[in-house]
């Protein structure tokens, strides 16, 4: 009898690219669907945007917008959501999306 398939980082990446393939997703959708925390999911973001690049096909962030004033975070190009605005200071930030294209 084959032994149990560990489940490592790589067939964990696999999964991400899978479905960021499919559509684009926030973190907590990737997170609940792969039974990873958020933490190890923006960890692995990181990773494939990086091991993408050599391939021709990106990680594409769709930005954090804030949902009190509307200010979007078109700058940032990391896959961390920020906390706060910095316009408003307030913290109703719509999280940033992910799709692989
Ligand atoms: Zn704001």
């Amino acid at each position: 009898m084959e032994p149990i398939m560990e489940v490592t980082s790589a067939t964990i990446r696999q999964q991400l690219i899978e479905l960021l393939n499919a559509g684009t997703c926030g973190v907590r959708e990737l997170s609940q669907e792969l039974h990873q925390s958020e933490k190890e999911i923006y960890d692995h973001l990181v990773h494939i945007e990086r091991s993408l690049k050599p391939g021709g096909k990106q990680l594409v962030i769709e930005p954090s917008v804030c949902q009190a004033c509307g200010f979007v975070f078109a700058e940032r190009n990391r896959p961390q959501p920020p906390g706060r605005c910095p316009q408003c200071k307030k913290s109703h930030i719509r999280r940033p999306r992910y799709a692989i294209r």
